[in-house]
């Protein structure tokens, strides 16, 4: 039988006014200039511009954003013993001033809320360190690393899982040791695909990341290269010709960006994006459930629709992990299993990603998915579609018995 929940699958047209919503969301449109309107073109085009430019400290939050709340300001001013605060001046000019819930500014200014530590909340939450046979590789599932290259980020997300280590604001010393590193790759053969991830391995200069992956793709044993990261959202002047060139030399070579709303796929965002993926890079997403930032269905469907029209496969939305100071911005999983069911079926296939939880203290990622199955046995599976019907498919018959006699029956004793 259907329970309430899963027969509130959504069978009627949405409402006028959210289709108008999610054709608005998927608009492409610049991040424009906003404060830099009198920066050279060629300075505004220049990442290294960007990234020394970045709004680091109060005086300019105050002076560039005039709405900043008193929540905001004490966030602010605690942020550099936690976890710093950076905005490159591109992604600065998508927050909307006039908005105090505005979803991009949510997800880069800093909050007092965010040194409310409830007791389950952890300062590692997927358990890397514990995972952990040279200092920055995490070997945690069989035949794949993730391979730390640097504490350094574009912008520093708030919800960030690794933020004990991420822009070193609270002290962690993080030291790779690429040396160590591919040593314990090279000498592993179990270990196929290597994940670069930090902090963004796109800080790094093209000739430093070539070095770092021509050394990967020379252990034979590594099939699969990835890279993780933000900077084609934060900041899209890094995607030159150059970089994409030297890029498609290590093919295969995957590359998962992370973008949470629609509004951060801009113009420029697309057409960074489009630079990756003539290059032969097949492109993923991986976003975050958050709180009044998407975990709204018109946002989320207009979010990954519009990643699929920036050639974007969305791949995973985790649910946001347990980081100290977090709560504010976790959305609940009830929600995204809500979430969930309002996309399979009712949006391309292509476009729905896996909803994953990544298990408390290192048990790795696990999918959740709202209830498809209902019920199955020997001679049958019971099925529900996206709009609530139910269906039997009759089950191959593969020879399991109906009931598994056990190997030994126990006589009970008697008395
Ligand atoms: S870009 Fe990634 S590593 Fe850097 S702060 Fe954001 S979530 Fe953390």
């Amino acid at each position: 039988m259907l329970n309430a929940d899963v027969s509130a699958a959504d069978d009627h047209p949405p409402p006028p006014q959210a289709e108008a919503q999610l054709a608005d969301l998927k608009r492409f449109a610049s991040a424009g200039r906003g404060y830099w309107g009198r920066v050279a073109d060629c300075d505004w085009q220049d990442w290294r511009w960007q990234l020394k430019h970045r709004i680091t400290r109060l005086e300019q939050l105050e002076r560039l954003l005039p709405t900043l709340t008193p929540e905001e300001r004490a966030g602010t001013v605690l942020a550099n013993h936690k976890l710093a605060m950076a905005i490159t001046p591109y992604f600065f000019n998508l927050i909307d001033p006039a908005d105090e819930r505005c979803p991009i500014r949510r997800q880069v200014i800093p909050r007092l809320e965010e040194t409310h530590v409830a007791d389950w909340e952890l300062a590692d939450p997927c358990g890397e360190d514990s995972h952990s046979p040279v200092p920055g590789l995490v070997h945690r599932y069989p035949d794949r690393v993730l391979f730390l290259v640097t504490d350094r980020c574009a912008a520093y997300c708030r919800y960030c899982t690794r933020s004990r280590l991420v822009s070193n604001a609270s002290g962690y010393d993080f030291h790779p040791q690429f040396d160590r590193q591919i040593e314990y790759i090279a000498r592993t053969p179990a270990v196929r695909d290597v994940l670069l991830s930090g902090g963004d391995p796109l800080l790094f200069s093209d000739e430093k990341l070539e070095d770092l992956l021509s050394r990967l793709r020379a252990i034979p044993h590594v099939e699969f290269l990835r890279i993780g990261s933000r900077i084609p959202v934060f900041l899209p002047q890094r995607i030159t010709p150059e970089l994409c060139a030297m890029l498609r030399q290590f093919h295969p070579l995957f590359l998962s960006i992370h973008s949470n709303h629609p509004r951060e796929l801009t113009t420029e965002v697309r057409d960074a994006l489009s630079r990756l993926a003539d290059a032969g890079i097949p492109l993923g997403n991986q976003a975050v459930l958050l709180r009044h930032v998407n975990d709204d269905l018109t946002v989320m469907k207009a979010h990954l629709q519009k990643l699929l029209l920036c050639r974007v496969r969305p791949y995973y939305i985790y649910q946001c992990d347990l980081i100290a100071g977090s709560a504010h911005l976790r959305a609940s999983v009830r929600r995204g299993l809500e979430l969930m069911n309002g996309l399979r079926g009712h949006t391309t296939g292509y476009a729905v990603p896996t909803y994953v939880i990544d298990a408390p203290g290192g048990g790795g990622k696990v999918p959740v998915s709202p209830e498809y199955v209902l019920s199955r046995n020997r001679d049958r599976v019971v099925i529900r579609n996206y709009e609530g019907k139910i269906f039997e498919y009759p089950e191959a018959d593969d020879g399991t018995p109906l009931f598994r006699a056990p190997a030994r029956i126990e006589e009970p004793e008697l008395a």
